[in-house]
């Protein structure tokens, strides 16, 4: 397909299958007509990649659908002087539009192929406020917290204790939770106070496991 095409698919997919189902934010619907999708998926899906569904990327991962990336990021409620954690990187598509909507991404895959040609991709595209590291995203990324929002791109059984330690107090932190590791409801935790968190539940959601010390171990999902 040409870029042409791809282009005008894009517009498609952010009118009807964004703004048309409600999501406002200015910062990310800019972001998302920033971000090209097509440069995150394999060259032979490449057609499919404004489609409102997730695809396959590596290692048996997914990326999710441009509908759920906008809501998630949007539930965030991000300020451009804000400092994010996102884990779960898979192909690094999340973490480049939340890189236009926010002043820095950490973002953890636990898969160190993923993590590779994650950073690769998005040194080669040109997003500098990005770090992709490799690790166990239900235990955050101390070494720069606090985070002033966290995105959880994967489906936990709980909310993993260290992510709200992590959050900033007035931080975001948004999140797949459920006990089925496929079936998931998204949950949005602001820290109101050094001990005090309120929940809100968002919608029913469907991601691969997040699977770590603070979320499901591997093989028992
Ligand atoms: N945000 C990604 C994107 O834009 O392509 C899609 C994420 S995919 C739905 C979920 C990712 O979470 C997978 O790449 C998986 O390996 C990763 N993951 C699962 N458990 C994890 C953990 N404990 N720490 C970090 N990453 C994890």
């Amino acid at each position: 397909m040409r870029m042409r095409d791809l282009d005008a698919q894009k517009e498609r997919m952010i009118r009807i299958h964004l703004e048309d189902r409600g999501i406002s934010d200015p910062a990310v619907l800019a972001a998302m007509r920033e971000v090209p999708r097509e440069a995150f998926v394999a060259a032979e899906i490449r057609d499919a990649a404004y489609d409102d569904h997730p695809l396959p990327i590596e290692e048996g991962q997914t990326i999710s659908q441009p509908y759920i990336v906008a809501y998630m990021l949007e539930a965030l409620e991000l300020s451009p002087a804000d400092r994010t954690l996102e884990i779960g990187t898979g192909s690094g598509y999340a973490a480049a539009v939340l890189s236009r909507c926010a002043a820095s991404v950490v973002t953890v895959e636990r898969l160190a192929g993923l993590a590779q040609s994650a950073r690769h991709r998005l040194e080669t595209l040109g997003y500098t406020n990005i770090r992709v590291v490799e690790g166990d995203g239900t235990l955050g990324w101390p070494d720069e917290a606090p985070y002033d929002a966290i995105v959880v791109t994967a489906g936990a059984p709980e909310v993993p204790a260290p992510l709200l330690l992590q959050l900033a107090v007035g931080g975001r932190l948004v999140i797949p939770v459920g006990a089925g590791a496929y079936d998931q409801l998204l949950l949005r935790v602001r820290r109101v106070g050094n001990d005090d968190y309120r929940t809100e539940s968002l919608c029913g959601v469907r991601f691969v496991p997040l699977i770590g010390e603070a979320g499901w171990h591997e093989g028992k999902q």
